[in-house]
């Protein structure tokens, strides 16, 4: 499932492509994935400008110049590819495509149909419910040690479930937990009010730092994320302890095994030499 840095590096790369541009036309071939398709889809955004492109959370946000705003959501296996109109391949599970000036064609596809698309007036985003509840950015001034430390202190779960809570933080998902605890050398069970203000220092600065490194490499591309060139991110290649159960702890003087349990049928990756 794509995490934080696997949208922005989509939501980066959709801006490198086609800001300024304008939609020729619209397809699409799915009358719902999570959600209804919106019906004349075709007719509201035809014409338009693409102003801007945004990340909240896990929605990729366009911004057209007719007070409309798409909302995208890649689901579990959702990707999007941008490519010139007469390279473009008829790839299998693709919902829509938005044709822009300069030939360029945004597609859009979904095997699991876990994703969405909505459209919105970009003057009542703010009251739209799916982004209206949702937790601080990580990469955000407001995701500081303070905030952790107050959300974690009168909790009696464990810290990871906490940070993957979107509730209070968006975007940290299986693989970036476990990632930022290893960094931080916290045990993902640990009990969120067990957590003192110097582990939540710590842990939050891990986290921010896992995110950026992982925009930097295009994201991890273990399942079906790629960047809208359609070529792979590098992350998982960076990957401390997320799928490498059974091999050495990357901490030299460490080197024991890496562990996985499941715990409600997620799987956590630790090493339980290194964190505490
Ligand atoms: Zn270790």
């Amino acid at each position: 499932m794509p995490e934080l840095p696997e949208v922005q590096t989509v939501v980066n790369g959709i801006k490198s492509k086609l800001i300024g541009l304008k939609i020729k036309d619209t397809e699409v071939f799915v009358k719902k994935l999570r959600y209804p398709v919106p019906i004349n889809l075709k007719n509201k955004i035809n014409k338009s400008l693409l102003l801007d492109v945004e990340r909240r959370a896990k929605y990729i946000i366009l911004r057209l110049s007719n007070d409309y705003s798409l909302i995208i959501h890649l689901g579990m296996s959702g990707r999007i590819i941008i490519g010139k109109k007469k390279e473009i391949i008829s790839i299998k599970h693709t919902h829509f495509q938005l044709y822009f000036s300069n030939d360029l064609v945004l597609q859009f596809i979904d095997p699991r149909r876990f994703g969405c698309i909505l459209l919105r007036k970009t003057s009542k985003l703010l009251e739209e419910k799916l982004l209206k509840h949702l937790g601080v950015e990580p990469l955000s001034k407001s995701f500081n040690q303070n905030y952790l430390y107050e959300i974690a202190s009168n909790k009696a779960s464990s810290i990871k479930s906490i940070i993957m809570n979107q509730k209070y933080i968006v975007g940290v998902g299986n693989i970036y937990a476990s990632e930022s605890l290893y960094l931080s050398r916290l045990s993902p069970f640990k009990i969120g009010n067990k957590l003192t203000i110097s582990e939540s220092d710590r842990l939050v600065r891990s986290i921010k730092r896992v995110l950026k490194k992982s925009i930097q490499m295009g994201g991890s591309s273990i399942n079906d994320h790629t960047m809208i060139s359609g070529k792979l991110g590098h992350y998982q290649n960076k990957l401390q302890v997320y799928g490498r159960d059974g091999q050495k702890c990357r901490n030299k003087s460490c080197q024991l095994p890496i562990i996985r349990i499941v715990i409600a049928q997620r799987s956590t990756f630790y090493c339980s030499n290194c964190q505490k």
